[in-house]
């Protein structure tokens, strides 16, 4: 017999597919959907085709409001772009790439003395000898946003380690950067537009207290 939570699934899955036939409209993939997907490309199916909001939400939200206040009120972001040659910055900039349907907030977008601009992206976290995935992914989809807008090259972005004394570490983006980061931005439209089912993580251990665990066949 099927429990409460299964035939709250159907019930949803329905929706989903009568949602597929309605006429496509312009969908922009945001940042924290990118961050979702990276964690489980199964989220955006839950989050954005059956509507079923995450219990634990408020990851992204804590972190981003300490984010907010620790770089709003502790970095002193004069010195950070000092050491890195800016000749010019924008400040909390919202862009929009119709190109690949794609929007975000760029911390900081840093103009520098090669001609070339760079994202700078202020984490409240400490550095651990390396750049996490999604962290590199979220600064190449500003990448992305930056050069299309501006028409400049960016070739590298910056990540500012607030709990780390402020540590920048320097990511140089390959053009299989870019392509990755484009691929997820296509396969997040796959699913929210066309209700495609996609593979869950591999990393199991992230299922343990994940919301949809009963629901994730
Ligand atoms: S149970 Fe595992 S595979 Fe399914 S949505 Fe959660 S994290 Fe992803």
């Amino acid at each position: 017999m099927e429990t409460d939570a299964e035939i709250e699934a159907s019930h949803a899955q329905a929706q989903a597919r009568e949602s597929v036939l309605a006429p496509e409209q312009e969908i922009f993939v945001t940042v924290s959907d990118a961050l979702e997907y990276l964690f489980c490309p199964r989220f955006i199916y839950f989050m954005h085709c059956l509507d079923i909001a995450q219990r634990e939400e408020r990851r992204f939200k804590v972190q981003k409001g300490r984010e907010l206040h620790d770089s709003r009120e502790k970095v002193n972001r004069d010195y950070v772009r000092k050491k890195l040659n800016c000749v010019r910055k924008e400040i909390s900039v919202y862009l929009t790439s119709h190109k690949y349907h794609f929007k975000g907030e760029v911390d900081e977008i840093l103009f520098l003395d090669d001609g070339t601009a760079a994202p700078l992206d202020y984490k409240y976290a400490e550095f651990k000898d390396t750049v996490y995935k999604t962290h590199k992914f979220q600064a190449a989809l500003y990448g992305l946003l930056i050069m299309e807008h501006f028409g400049v090259d960016v070739k590298r972005g910056f990540v500012c380690y607030t709990r780390s004394n402020n540590h920048v570490e320097e990511i140089d983006f390959q053009q299989k950067d870019y392509e990755k980061a484009k691929e997820i931005v296509r396969e997040i439209l796959m699913i929210i537009q066309r209700g495609y089912y996609p593979e869950g993580t591999k990393q199991k251990v992230r299922c343990v207290d994940c919301t949809y665990r009963n629901i994730c066949v």
